[in-house]
């Protein structure tokens, strides 16, 4: 008998069943065959006379390739997961958006986000006719639990839990998070946007546990990628499987792949400015400790600082008085009065400290 510890997730993988929740239409739907689906170079001398492209060479004249297997093999060794458990797009928003695709039903399913969080699950429940339940944070910011299962049913397919979280900048607690994947009865998607930035683990390493997991990485933030449009979609083969039938045959770019690739070799460049930007962290709210008219500094596992202060409309047009732009998170549920300050270089940081100390 395994312990009690190892009993749910595993009650959770017999009672999970992709094809319940997966849209009839996609179930159903015959993927577009490309030219790069059909002959698969292995690397030989070969004319290519098969997809139409311009041959003469010029960097980019050929399609790229659709399932980017340079990317995905790098990707797969770095965080010790299989190539068909990766699924990448056009930026984290792309990837949700199949996400939305290929479990909800327009007007007829919905999904559920923890407000205040990253505005993109609101919108994209938009685009896509989806009813969007919210159930805002509590005020430590941390999963209302018993009322997110309460609002959950038969038709909720999606819960999005963005942790490290934006704008309240905090990870959640595990426990918090293992409660939910083990009793919300949809798909549960764990924006990592900020992992990188963050003294918690990821939750990569938990998808073999829970069948019902989903987590998103971008190359946006931590990689300084944002202008090449890079999201990661990691989760069990058989949800890649599905999102892999209705994405767009060529929705990541050669250029991009390159790029990403590079970058994503080179670990070493990337952790240490990681490491500078926690410093530069560490700095800012020392600096922001000391100010009067901030309130409040929240805890932070991002690259990011959220804070309240005592008339956020008036420090923010200050500050863009002196060419700094921040952004004011007023409008946000349990976020009034607050700011927050994306961490910057040293130089920017040091500037915006000492406009920080000049305001009154
Ligand atoms: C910035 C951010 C992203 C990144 O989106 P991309 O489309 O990959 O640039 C995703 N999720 C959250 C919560 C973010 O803050």
């Amino acid at each position: 008998m395994s312990g009690r510890a190892q009993s749910r997730p595993n009650a959770m993988q017999k009672t999970f069943d992709l094809n319940n929740i997966v849209r009839v239409s996609v179930l159903k739907l015959q993927p577009y065959s490309s030219a790069r689906d059909e002959y698969v170079s292995d690397g030989s001398e070969m004319i290519f006379l098969d997809a139409n492209e311009n041959p003469f060479d010029n960097g980019v004249n050929r399609y790229p390739d659709p399932y980017q297997r340079s990317l995905k093999s790098l990707l797969a060794e770095q965080k010790g997961v299989s190539e068909n458990q990766i699924l990448l797009g056009n930026g984290s928003d792309e990837v949700l958006d199949l996400i939305y695709r290929a479990f909800c039903e327009p007007n007829q399913d919905n999904i559920i986000t923890l407000p205040p969080t990253y505005g993109m699950y609101k919108v994209l429940s938009g685009i896509n006719a989806v009813e969007n339940r919210e159930v805002l944070l509590t005020i430590d910011f941390e999963p209302y639990v018993e009322e997110i299962l309460k609002v959950a049913d038969a038709n909720s397919k999606l819960l999005f839990i963005c942790s490290p979280n934006n704008p309240t900048g905090n990870a959640f607690k595990k426990e918090k998070i293992e409660q939910l994947l083990n009793s919300f009865n949809g798909l549960v998607v764990i924006d990592e946007a900020y992992i990188d930035f963050s003294k918690d683990e990821s939750w990569l390493s938990q998808l073999k546990n829970y069948q019902n997991l989903i987590v998103t990485q971008t190359l946006s933030k931590a990689y300084g990628l944002a202008g090449i449009r890079l999201g990661i979609c990691y989760a069990s083969e058989e949800i890649i499987g599905v999102l892999n039938k209705i994405k767009p045959p060529y929705n990541v770019n050669q250029l991009t792949q390159k790029r990403a690739l590079e970058r994503v070799m080179n670990q070493d460049l990337v952790n240490q400015e990681v490491q500078q930007i926690l410093n530069e962290r560490d700095e800012l709210i020392k600096a922001l400790n000391g100010l009067e008219f901030i309130e409040e500094i929240y805890p932070t596992d991002a690259n990011f600082v959220l804070a309240k202060v005592d008339d956020a409309n008036k420090r923010y047009q200050q500050l863009l008085d002196k060419q700094v732009v921040v952004r004011n998170r007023s409008t946000q549920p349990l976020c009034g009065n607050t700011l927050r300050f994306t961490v910057g270089t040293p130089d920017e940081n040091k500037k915006l400290i000492a406009i920080l100390k000049a305001l009154n």
